[in-house]
Formats: structure tokens, sequence, C-alpha cells
């Protein structure tokens, strides 16, 4: 019975070291989403300033087209007026050139502060490409961490899947099926250490008789308050 309270107490540590690792392995692909979806953001963010700057030099490029244009028509416009006879005509081309000239002005105006704005812009941008490849080094770094760990890890359950594969078969069955029924009514724990005379479970002192009996590891005996399998380990007699 020593030998199998031994293995069962074995067993438990292995299924809670299994335990341990699938939670820590569930933890990992959201963690590995999670600096994905940072990656994508940054990506994102640059793009749609470089499409900003793209928009502004655009506008820019119809606001000078458009100007020359207009300048066109009032070159022609003036070599017209050389040609022209009447009073009624000349003053009406006239204003026609002054309007002309008028909305070149704000033209003008509209083209200085779109070169201001492509100024912020690119400035912006540059500064955000600094910070996000800098930002990306870290990810990158924490997501080949993780990788890494999630490698580790594999490792660790197929070894801790190896040893639990181990005992079992040479448990007895009816002491396995017993540890199985505690373990899930106990929240995983069947099997306690006894120390200082108390269960470490429960924390409770059990008797002195039983305490006695207990560190011989002889048979199964069951705390007294919680009702899970008493074991002692370090038999000075092992
Ligand atoms: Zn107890």
């Amino acid at each position: 019975m020593k030998e199998q309270l031994q293995l069962l107490w074995k067993l438990q540590t292995v299924e809670q070291q299994i335990d341990e690792a699938q939670k820590e392995q569930d933890s990992y692909p959201l963690a590995l989403e999670e600096l994905q979806e940072m990656l994508k953001a940054q990506e994102e963010k640059r793009e749609d300033e470089k499409r900003k700057i793209e928009e502004c030099e655009k506008e820019r490029l119809k606001k000078e087209g458009e100007l020359d244009l207009e300048n066109e028509r009032i070159k022609r416009s003036q070599l017209k007026l050389l040609e022209i006879k009447t009073n009624k005509e000349y003053q009406a081309l006239l204003q026609e050139i002054e309007g002309s000239k008028e909305r070149n002005g704000q033209r003008e105006e509209e083209i200085i502060k779109l070169l201001d704005e492509i100024d912020q812009l690119k400035s912006n941008y540059t500064g955000t490409v600094e910070k996000t490849q800098k930002e990306r080094l870290v990810i990158e770094e924490e997501i080949s961490k993780i990788k890494d760990k999630m490698a580790t890890v594999e490792q660790d359950l197929l070894h801790l899947q190896q040893s639990k594969e181990e005992i079992v078969p040479v448990l007895d069955s009816a002491l396995l099926k017993r540890y199985n029924t505690l373990k899930e009514k106990k929240n995983g724990t069947a099997i306690v250490l006894v120390k200082n005379e108390g269960c470490q479970g429960c924390f409770v002192n059990i008797p002195p008789q039983m305490y006695n009996e207990v560190q011989k590891n002889k048979e199964i005996i069951l705390c007294p308050n919680c009702h899970r399998i008493l074991y002692w380990e370090n038999n000075p007699t092992d």
C-alpha cells in the first residue's frame, strides 16, 4: 500500500502540473492575437496617415491645375482687350478678368494652406514611422518569446502525459476510481499531505492514533474532517 500511496501522490502532482501547463497553453493564443492586433493597428495608423498626405497632394495638384487654366484665360482675355471696339464690351471683359484674378487669389491661399497641412502631415508621419518601428520591435520580440514558451509548454505536457501514462496502469484500479471520485468532489485534490499532526487539505488536526497510522502509509486513511486520503511523505522508516 505504501507504494500505491506514493504512486497516487505522484499521479496527483503530475495531474496538477498538467492542469497548470494546459492553462498556460490556453492563454497563449489570445496573447498572440492581441500582439498581432497591435501590429495591425500600427500598420493601419501608418496607412491612414499616408493616405491623408496623398489626398492633400491630390487636392493641391487639382488647385494648381485650376490656377494655371485660369491664368491662361486671363492672358487670353487681356489680349482680347486690345481688339475690343466698344466700351461696354471692354468693361464686361475687364470685369471678367477681375473675377478670374479674384478666384485665383483664393486658390493661391488655399494652395498655401494645403502646403502647410502637407508639411505638418509629413512630419507627423515621420514621427509615427519612427515610433511604430520601435514599438514593432518590442511587439515582435514578445511574439517570439510567446512562441518559445508555447514550444516549451508543449514539450512539458508531453513529458507529463508520459509520466501519467506510466503511473496509471500500475495503480490499483479501485484506488484509482476512488481517487478520481474524490478529486472531482474535492476541487482537484484527493490526496493530501499530513504535517505537524494536521491535514494539509483542510488544516484540521487529526487524532494522535490516526497520525501514527498515517505515518506508516500502510492503509487508506481518510481525513475525518475533509475526507481526503491522507499521505505521509518522507517516512523515516523508508
Ligand atoms: Zn482534511
